[in-house]
């Protein structure tokens, strides 16, 4: 195994980094993890009801009843999210560490940042276990790899390259990217155009790898992102579980 990876984030970028991936969780999910931890600072009662009709369409959802002396509230999805993050904000940097390594299935310590000396956590990400393996899963098999929008910058940097055989495939409008877009029917594609498989072998390549959109770059984010999608090029003795999050 090579050299651990360690990297530095600061504390709000160790929060933002939790809200993409709490955002990312289904509503149980929100409500399991999120619960058990705001459960754990014991400044809160949650109520055992955990399903309540949303106001906007009556529909029943998931959420969390969270009641504090002078206040009592359900919390649904994405304001169950901010609440939590605004709780956690308030509390010192170790407590954010360790929910961050709960969070994020890896290890977090506070630490300094050396030039600035700003609080911040130095995480193992364990990403030195993560080799792609070329199996094709998060090109064939996850839909927002190839049925997505794409930042801005994605769309400046191929027109600077001149890429107009990518920018075909990129339905702009309203301030969306959208990718992929068949340019001969005007269709969202249902397999990503550039992604070929290597003659007799069980392995794939992407033909545009120079310049592939940030979000293909970037797979898997964390350990946690790769576990739970499934990267086979990230190994660990854990396999992904809903009920028992891997210890870091
Ligand atoms: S799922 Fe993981 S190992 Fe497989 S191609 Fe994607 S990044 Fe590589
Ligand atoms: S652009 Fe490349 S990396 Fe992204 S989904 Fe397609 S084949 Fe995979």
């Amino acid at each position: 195994m090579g050299k651990k990876c360690l990297k530095f984030v600061s504390i709000s970028e160790a929060l933002e980094e939790l809200k993409n991936t709490l955002m990312m969780q289904s509503e149980v999910q929100k409500q399991k993890e999120i619960g058990l931890i705001i459960e754990s600072f014991e400044e809160f009662e949650i109520r055992k009801d955990l399903l309540k009709a949303h106001p906007s369409d009556l529909i029943e959802r998931h959420g969390l009843w969270i009641e504090s002396d002078d206040n009592k509230k359900f919390y649904y999805g994405i304001e169950l999210v901010e609440f939590f993050l605004d709780l956690l904000n308030s509390k010192p940097s170790e407590a954010i560490g360790k929910v961050y390594s709960k969070i994020e299935w890896v290890s977090a310590n506070v630490a300094k940042h050396q030039k600035t000396g700003a609080n911040g956590l130095l995480i193992k990400t364990e990403m030195e276990k993560f080799k792609c393996v070329q199996c094709g899963h998060c090109c064939l098999d996850l839909s927002d790899a190839y049925q997505t929008s794409v930042p801005d910058f994605d769309v400046i940097r191929w027109e600077c390259e001149n890429r107009y055989d990518i920018l075909e495939w990129v339905d702009s409008f309203a301030g969306l990217n959208d990718i992929w877009v068949n340019p001969k029917t005007g269709e969202s594609v249902n397999r990503c155009p550039w992604l070929r498989k290597l003659p007799k072998k069980d392995k794939y390549i992407c033909k545009i790898h120079e310049t592939k959109p940030k979000h293909c770059l970037n797979f898997p984010k964390s350990k946690r992102h790769a576990l739970e999608n499934g990267c086979k090029g990230f190994h660990t003795k854990y396999a992904f579980n809903n009920t028992a999050l891997p210890e870091s």
